[in-house]
């Protein structure tokens, strides 16, 4: 998936960063609910405050999230399947990728999952308080309770493969649009005719387009997350920022494992390459995935990385990177599972271990299906959350935070990125040596 330059900038920010912003809103959001709780807790005005200026805002914000998800994952998957399923060309290195892909990934939100369970980073809040938190989540309480009865893990199994694509879109369910996708990209991938060519270039244009909007969206993210903020802190106080600093934490150390224990274990077993090489060489690309929290922008620098410094043939590097850029995200997909369960745990929200594993299963293709832009996840975990019955209104909670989270995921996914050319090239040199063997012997 191409993109052009200009959807690709950080947020094209004027003057001050979107993320600097994002974070004055968190503390303005926070600061003034704060005040607000230890001065009037049980005002009348406060209530109304709360029911008709921040919440309806913070509302405003998520809908547009919404709004996105749809057409961003589903023309994410079918460009992502269609590229890396080119039968002719790249039949080996697309299997080989796509292998890695889903199961370094998985890995990954494994290692998220675990640690939240382990950690418990959203416990904390008291019983009434978390179910007073979902009735408020308002008109949507109902809807979610009847949805979360209707999420048995049966169900949902079942509901990967959808009776009808356009009623899983219109129902939330993530998991059935992309199943839908997913085939949809094979068949593309493999029927090659001017129809599909056109249906696949219509989709490279929704893609693009979505990602317009994501950065327009994201705009507002600063006015959405004070409001979002004040409407938590202005009714639960302080607790709630000591559990999101836990959850800074977990989200960290989780990154962190990944990105210094696996993925140094596969580079230097299976990609047999020292790893002062590996994060020497991939230094630069780590900076600016870090700086720019976008794995687009930092492709350039990728795939430089790849080819000058890693010696990845360049017909490995180009696909592998490329590709990797939107759908190999390691980082994003960590990131998307422990955010899904803490803010499970925030809310009361009890997930039993089949639909833990369903996370799992949404967040890798969730990982494929995110945008490489910053923030380019938050739509992804906005319909996950609806998906599981957890308030979407939790995703305010994480925003203000987000800097700092994008920034270290983003160099996870990319670094994840080229760990993967060095071992698939690695692999691809092999086998060209087997075969040389065998034509030898031969
Ligand atoms: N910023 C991430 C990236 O570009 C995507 C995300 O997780 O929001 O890789």
């Amino acid at each position: 998936m191409t993109t052009t330059d200009e959807t690709t900038s950080p947020s094209s920010s004027r003057g001050m960063s979107m993320h600097t912003r994002m974070l004055i809103g968190f503390l303005v959001g926070a600061l003034a609910g704060l005040a607000c709780y230890a001065l009037a807790r049980d005002a009348v005005w406060l209530d109304d405050v709360v029911t008709y200026v921040s919440q309806p805002i913070g509302e405003l914000f998520l809908r547009l999230l919404f709004m996105l998800v749809i057409p961003l994952v589903f023309s994410a998957l079918v460009l992502g399947v269609v590229e890396i399923g080119d039968p002719r060309a790249l039949g080996r290195l697309g299997f080989k990728t796509l292998l890695w892909i889903l199961g370094v990934t998985a890995l990954a939100v494994a290692i998220g999952l675990i640690l939240v369970n382990l950690f418990q980073p959203g416990l904390g809040v008291s019983p009434e308080v978390g179910k007073q938190l979902l009735a408020e989540a308002g008109h949507r309480a109902s809807e979610i309770a009847a949805r979360r009865e209707a999420i048995s893990a049966r169900e949902m199994l079942l509901g990967i493969v959808p009776r009808n694509p356009v009623r899983a879109a219109a129902d939330g369910n993530l998991l059935g649009v992309m199943f839908f996708a997913l085939m949809f990209g094979i068949a593309a991938a493999v029927v090659r005719n001017e129809g599909t060519r056109t249906f696949v270039g219509t989709m490279q244009g929704i893609y693009d387009i979505s990602l317009k909007l994501i950065e327009w969206v994201i705009r507002i993210a600063p006015y959405a997350v004070a409001a979002l903020l004040f409407t938590l802190t202005a009714r639960m106080g302080w607790d709630v920022l000591v559990q999101l600093a836990r959850y800074v934490g977990v989200v960290l150390l989780a990154l962190g494992i990944q990105l210094f224990v696996v993925l140094p274990l596969l580079v230097r077993t299976l990609g047999r390459m020292p790893l002062k090489r590996f994060f020497g060489g991939s230094e630069t690309a780590m900076v600016t995935a870090f700086s720019t929290s976008s794995s687009s922008a930092t492709l350039p620098t990728t795939l430089r990385a790849a080819e000058k410094n890693l010696g990845v043939p360049r017909s490995v590097a180009r696909f592998v990177c490329t590709l990797g850029a939107t759908a190999n995200m390691n980082g994003t997909a960590l990131y998307e599972g422990v955010t899904v369960l803490f803010l499970a745990q925030f809310f009361g929200v009890d997930l039993s271990l089949a639909q833990q594993l369903l996370v799992l299963l949404v967040c890798v293709l969730g990982g494929v299906g995110a945008a490489g832009v910053p923030g380019g996840s938050l739509p992804v975990i906005a319909m996950i959350l609806a998906m599981f019955g957890i308030p979407p209104e939790g995703i305010g909670l994480v925003l203000g935070i987000d800097r700092l989270l994008d920034m270290s995921r983003t160099t996870l996914n990319v670094t994840g990125d080229l760990a993967a050319s060095v071992v698939i090239a690695r692999s691809e040199m092999r086998g060209d040596a087997d075969a040389e063997a065998t034509t030898a012997e031969t």
